[in-house]
């Protein structure tokens, strides 16, 4: 660790990094569960020389790499994180490109977009396709590695091509046939950070994408908890079926361990009461999944992503 923050420190010194950099950042701070130890060194690039110099610095150091979004589906260990946390919320931007007319646009979206202000620059610019994603929180970056979807709408279906740089810092851009996109998950994997990506949308009326916005916004608003510290959908709905009713028809709903609460409100979601940790999360997930496969025989996967010290 301290070797560590040396070469990183001496990358930040010698001006080869630009951007924030903290020592034993408590995660908490940086997931909507606000639960998580803390990370050895997080670190915020600015740009993309920023990012591999950093990276190659872990690299030469063998020191590990995890990638945060807006941590708004991540569940990290209460000993938190060994190595190097990168956050790409310096990396902002969504431009028109060229190939756009004016049947159809195509957008370039940068990773640390947070997908409410994509949806607000789409909407504005009469932009249509993603008005179901309304309320999901997050990064744009977050949300084309969970391939991120709701009411029937993925992040697949409005991709071209993603930007990724791999562990070398070398930049590829992978287009959309090249990636296996399937159910809250694509096969770009944890040796690759998505830098941006290009999406499809139609041109259509700026009051009409509105209105369907709100709908979608309303829906999910009535039907899922979106006011109380959570990942979202702790399990992946299986073929067929919805995780949350599996869940409820097992009778673990408003089932408590510690401070974490499976939501009453809607079965997939488990609430952080206040103290909660990453301890009783886990604890928690392991006895509904018990009730869930014992009740009706389903085995239910882990949509969240678990990750840190000793998991
Ligand atoms: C209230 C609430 C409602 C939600 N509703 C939905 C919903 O309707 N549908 C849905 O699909 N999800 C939903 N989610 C889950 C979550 O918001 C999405 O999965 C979101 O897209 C995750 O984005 P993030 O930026 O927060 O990613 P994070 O949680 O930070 O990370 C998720 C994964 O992506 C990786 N990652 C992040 N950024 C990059 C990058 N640039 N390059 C490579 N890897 C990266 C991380 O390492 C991690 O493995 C909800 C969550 C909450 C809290």
């Amino acid at each position: 660790m301290r070797v560590m923050d040396k070469e990183l420190k001496g990358i930040f010194e010698k001006g080869l990094f630009k951007g924030e950099m903290k020592f034993d950042e408590l995660m908490s701070e940086h997931t909507s569960l606000r639960i998580g130890g803390p990370a050895e060194v997080l670190v915020f690039p600015e740009d993309p020389v920023s990012l591999r110099n950093v990276l190659r610095a872990a690299k030469k150091e063998n020191i590990p790499v995890a990638m945060l979004g807006g941590g708004t589906n991540l569940l990290v260990s209460d000993k938190g994180i060994e190595g190097v946390v990168i956050s790409l919320k310096a990396f902002r931007g969504i431009e028109f490109t060229r190939e756009s007319n004016d049947r159809e646009a195509v957008l370039y979206v940068a990773a640390g977009v947070p997908l409410a202000v994509l949806l607000s620059f789409a909407q504005k610019n009469g932009c249509a396709g993603i008005e179901a994603l309304a309320g999901i929180p997050g990064y744009f970056g977050g949300a084309v590695f969970m391939n991120a979807g709701s009411f029937g709408t993925e992040i697949k279906d409005v991709l071209v091509s993603v930007a990724v740089m791999d562990m070398n810092g070398k930049i590829s851009i992978l287009e959309k046939d090249k990636l296996n996109f399937s159910y809250r998950s694509s096969n770009i994997s944890d040796g690759l950070i998505i830098l941006s990506a290009n999406i499809l949308l139609k041109r259509d009326n700026p009051d009409d994408i509105s209105r369907r916005m709100k709908d979608f916004l309303n829906k999910k608003r009535n039907t899922q908890p979106l006011g109380e510290p959570s990942a979202g959908c702790v399990f992946k709905n299986p073929e067929g079926d919805a995780a949350g009713r599996l869940i409820d028809a097992a009778g673990c709903k408003g089932m408590k361990n510690g401070d974490v609460e499976v939501s009453a409100a809607h079965a997939n979601y488990f609430i952080n009461k206040g103290n909660a940790t990453c301890r009783d999360f886990i604890a928690l997930m392991e006895t509904v999944k018990a009730k869930v496969k014992e009740h009706s025989g389903v085995a239910l996967e882990p949509e969240i992503k678990i990750i840190g010290k000793g998991i």
